[in-house]
């Protein structure tokens, strides 16, 4: 483990440079998969946005410099905008970016782009109106898919359409997905469903791989390899031949990224953890919240990184999963 001033480095010799930010567990669909009804957290328990932003200036000095936040849902949270302007002025912080699942996202965008964001992450398991009601127990489909129109029309740079690929569910959609990238500038990344939290409970049955998502959009014709950038995270990315966006896919399972991890989460409840998939956290909001030195906490930050496991354990098909933390709280 060594830290310089442009690395956090790990026992595994990877650079941690990004961390996620859970700033709610509290969100506005609930998805079958993902968000207990019941799960909210009270706000007392909740970091509070000064402590995020210290958290994130001390990570930043020693190395962190992306910064996702993402919930529950980021923009349920009262004073989002006024908190990603103050995030945008650290120092040393080169990136901003948000995952949501647009359904306030129309009404916001003007004042995400003014606050200096620029790329998007937007959920969307379908394209289907009553089908979208019957996974997130919402009827905003159409709310959602404003708010993605009117961020191609104002030219947001960057949109990504996450797309957690579940067999029985909505693999029949996902050559829709794909040809969505033929005319529109979209990136459409399929994920692949994860024993996670209430995923893991029973409900592996859908999980579908990779290679068989790309058999199922192959009609389409052949997928062509975007060399990979920085930008593009644990994605592997292709174009169809002569389309305007891209396609991506996450494989967590089948093609486990670990050895490239350079992540870092912050719980909504203020717990560092180093791995999406394995249970292990620190707490800060307790040292934070009883006079900790900005040392104290640098040398937590360290710590978890210093305790970051090699890779997950979780393997395709398995029914429980050695990650039982709620996605809401942890941050997907
Ligand atoms: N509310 C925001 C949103 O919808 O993007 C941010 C939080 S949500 C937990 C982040 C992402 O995690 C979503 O794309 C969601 O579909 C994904 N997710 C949740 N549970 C998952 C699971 N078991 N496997 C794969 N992805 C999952």
């Amino acid at each position: 483990m060594h830290t310089d001033k442009n690395a956090l480095t790990d026992t595994f010799n990877r650079s941690i440079n990004y961390l996620r930010v859970s700033i709610t567990d509290h969100c506005n669909l609930h998805c079958q998969y993902c968000t207990p009804r019941d799960g909210k957290t009270k706000h007392t328990n909740l970091l509070s946005y000064e402590e995020i932003l210290r958290i994130v200036r001390l990570a930043v000095e020693l190395g962190i410099k992306k910064v996702r936040l993402t919930g529950g849902e980021p923009l349920v949270r009262r004073g989002v905008i006024p908190f990603i302007q103050r995030l945008a002025q650290v120092d040393g912080l080169s990136e901003i970016r948000l995952t949501t699942n647009g359904v306030l996202l129309e009404g916001m965008l003007h004042d995400l782009q003014r606050a200096g964001l620029e790329k998007l992450n937007i959920s969307l398991d379908s394209l289907r109106p009553r089908r979208f009601e019957e996974i997130t127990g919402s009827a905003c489909f159409a709310k959602v898919w404003r708010g993605i129109e009117k961020a191609l029309e104002m030219g947001f740079p960057v949109i990504k359409l996450n797309v957690v690929a579940m067999r029985g569910v909505n693999d029949d959609e996902f050559i829709d997905f794909a040809r969505l990238t033929i005319k529109q500038p979209l990136d459409i990344r399929f994920i692949e469903f994860m024993p996670v939290g209430l995923a893991g409970a029973g409900q592996q049955a859908k999980f579908i791989s990779t290679a068989d998502i790309m058999t199922m959009i192959a009609p389409l014709g052949e997928l062509q390899p975007i060399k990979s950038q920085r930008l593009h995270g644990p994605a592997r990315m292709f174009k169809l031949p002569g389309a305007a966006g891209s396609l991506g896919f996450i494989s967590p399972l089948s093609n486990h990224f670990c050895d490239t991890c350079n992540r870092l989460r912050l719980t909504s409840q203020g717990r560092l953890r180093s791995c999406l998939l394995t249970d292990r956290e620190e707490d800060l909001k307790g040292p934070l919240r009883s006079g900790a030195s900005d040392e104290d906490i640098r040398r937590l930050l360290i710590q978890t990184i210093i305790n970051k496991p090699k890779g997950h354990t979780l393997t395709q098909g398995q029914k429980t999963g050695s990650c039982h933390g709620e996605m809401s709280r942890i941050g997907g």
